[in-house]
Formats: structure tokens, sequence, C-alpha cells
């Protein structure tokens, strides 16, 4: 297939820059220039985080952050907003495929309601887990949680 070793930290500021170079928002991050590899299809990954930036710009007016950290083995990438937040029942089933909450508030922002279903597949192919937690009207973080390979 194509799974390669990828820099996760690389593909991260590579996503982030787009946004930047790209729309009229700014993307904060604590993300410094360091080696932390995960075997990954590359591709995949940064439409995760394509999906996970362009939510928290369309669902928030304010600051989105971007962060890396790592923990265990592990490479933790957090997208965090202050944005409208997600209902406290209704965090699960945005994973769902086509969920949407509240449709009518979120109809000019279009969307179909597939990306955090895709990135979480993705995200599971790839051994590692997709979470939320989040705040109504306070904001939204969405945690990627991968396991990597080497660190340098
Ligand atoms: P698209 O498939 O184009 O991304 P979408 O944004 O509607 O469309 P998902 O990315 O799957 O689809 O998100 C599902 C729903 O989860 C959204 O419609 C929205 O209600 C909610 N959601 C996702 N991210 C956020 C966020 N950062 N803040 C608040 N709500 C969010």
């Amino acid at each position: 297939s194509t799974l390669t070793d990828v820099n996760l930290v690389d593909l991260c500021l590579d996503v982030v820059a787009v946004f930047n170079g790209a729309y009229d928002r700014s993307i904060k991050t604590n993300i410094e220039r360091d080696t932390i590899v995960v075997r990954a299809n590359a591709e995949q990954l940064k439409q995760v985080f394509y999906s996970l930036i362009d939510n928290a710009c369309k669902y928030s007016d304010d600051e989105v952050t971007v962060t890396i950290s790592t923990d265990n083995g592990n490479v933790i990438v957090g997208v965090q907003d202050c944005g409208q937040g997600i209902p406290e029942a209704e965090q699960a089933a945005i994973f769902d495929r086509f969920y949407r909450v509240d449709k009518a508030r979120n109809r000019e922002n279009g969307g179909t309601g597939l990306g955090l279903a895709i990135a979480k597949a993705i995200v599971e192919v790839h051994q590692g887990k997709l979470t939320v937690s989040s705040q109504l009207n306070k904001g939204s973080t969405f945690i990627v949680v991968l396991p990597v390979v080497r660190r340098n």
C-alpha cells in the first residue's frame, strides 16, 4: 500500500500553512520543528487535519489553535476552537455519516456531514483514535492520537 514514514510535525505545519495562506483566518500553533514519525498514508492524514481545521474555522469566528505533544509512545494533535461547541448529547453522533448538529443553523456553512466520519475512519485505519471534548458556546477540541514509530 502507500504507507510511508511520515513526520507528523511537518505534515501538520504544511496543512496549517495552507490555511494561513489561502484563507482570511490565522491558525495559531505551538508546533516547533521536530521529528515525530508515524507510519501513514500521508495524503489521508492530511485530509484528516484539513477536515478538523476547516470545521474549526466554519464553526467559530475566533482563534483556532493546533497543538502537538507526545505521551507514552503516542503523538497527540489537538485542533481547538472557541466557537459554538457541540451539545453533549450529540458529541458521539457527529462522527456518524451525514450527521450535522442543527441543520438549519448550519445551512449557510454547506457541508455534507461526511468530513468527521471519514476523518475517524482514516485515523482508525492508522491504529489511532479521534475524539472530541466540547462545551456549548465555549468551543471544541478535536484530538487525534497516533502511535509513534520513532522520534528522529
Ligand atoms: P463536511 O462534510 O463538509 O465537513 P460538516 O462540517 O457538516 O460537513 P462533519 O465535518 O462531519 O460535517 O461535521 C459534522 C457536524 O459536527 C457538523 O455539521 C457540525 O454540526 C458539527 N461540528 C463539527 N466540527 C465542529 C466544531 N469544531 N464546532 C462545532 N460543531 C462542529
